[in-house]
């Protein structure tokens, strides 16, 4: 069994209102592992991956990343091998497909760079090769990526996440702006690259077939509890209508 990148122990999250998000979930990501949440709207899905992130304080529990709490004065150094692609790209629509893939860096690099827009010449190579990598070889990369389809942006949303060189990347429901087909194609590109440069990834994702397809453990949600952790291989009908009602 590889070992595990990322652990999540007992996280509960009651929002204001009292809302339960999270009723005591524990999750373990391996290396090299390529996870598919599944579940309702309203599961706890997108709380369980911003908790992860950082972006969500758990009001109990506690996520460790490669044996270490991801918190503290360890977050920032931690938090450095994980990456993000989202579900609406998040590009800066008026800038250019370089830039775009170099933001991917702005925590790593001194302000001024961002403010010039002045940028190493290594992370600029590497930025350019990156855009091989998503499939968009050959693309010029002075283009504003306001005039890209969403598939192209979504290409460019990966290289930007690639550009860390992260251990994972977490997605909350990163093909739901994309047409079927392209959402495959952009899940099969997703999950090449993570293959080959062997990072994880924990994603949620709204159709079942593309978990199938993408993941190689499916996890199902309902009402901010685990109700099942399988290989997708072995997802049947019956765990699926434990979370869909
Ligand atoms: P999912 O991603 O599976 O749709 P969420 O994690 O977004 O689920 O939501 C889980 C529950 O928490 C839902 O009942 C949702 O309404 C609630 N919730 C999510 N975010 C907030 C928030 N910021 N404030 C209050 N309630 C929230």
């Amino acid at each position: 069994m590889p070992n595990i990148l990322l652990s999540v122990k007992n996280a509960k999250k009651t929002y204001k209102g009292d809302v339960t998000a999270l009723a005591g979930v524990n999750l373990e990501i391996h290396n090299n592992e390529i996870i598919a949440i599944l579940g309702s709207s309203g599961a706890g899905k997108s709380t369980l991956i911003k908790s992860i992130l950082g972006l969500v304080k758990l009001d109990t529990g506690k996520i460790f990343f490669k044996n270490n709490a991801l918190l503290g004065k360890n977050f920032s150094r931690l938090r450095s091998s994980i990456s993000t692609i989202y579900q609406n790209f998040n590009l800066v629509s008026r800038s250019s497909v370089l830039s775009n893939i170099l933001h991917g860096k702005v925590s790593k690099v001194s302000s001024w760079r961002i403010l010039f827009n002045i940028w190493p010449k290594a992370d600029q190579y590497k930025a350019v090769s990156l855009l091989e990598e998503v499939g968009l070889k050959g693309m010029n990369y002075n283009k504003r990526v306001e005039n890209l389809s969403g598939g192209q942006q979504q290409r460019i949303g990966i290289a930007r996440a690639l550009i860390v060189s992260p251990e994972i990347i977490l997605a909350d429901e990163p093909v739901s702006s994309l047409d079927p087909e392209t959402a495959k194609e952009i899940l099969k590109l997703l999950k090449d690259t993570a293959k080959k440069n062997k990072i994880s990834i924990l994603c949620s994702l709204h159709q079942v077939e593309f978990a199938k397809l993408f993941a190689d453990r499916v996890v199902g949600m309902s009402n901010g509890k685990i109700i099942f952790d399988k290989s997708s291989k072995k997802l049947f009908k019956s765990d699926l209508n434990k979370i869909y009602k």
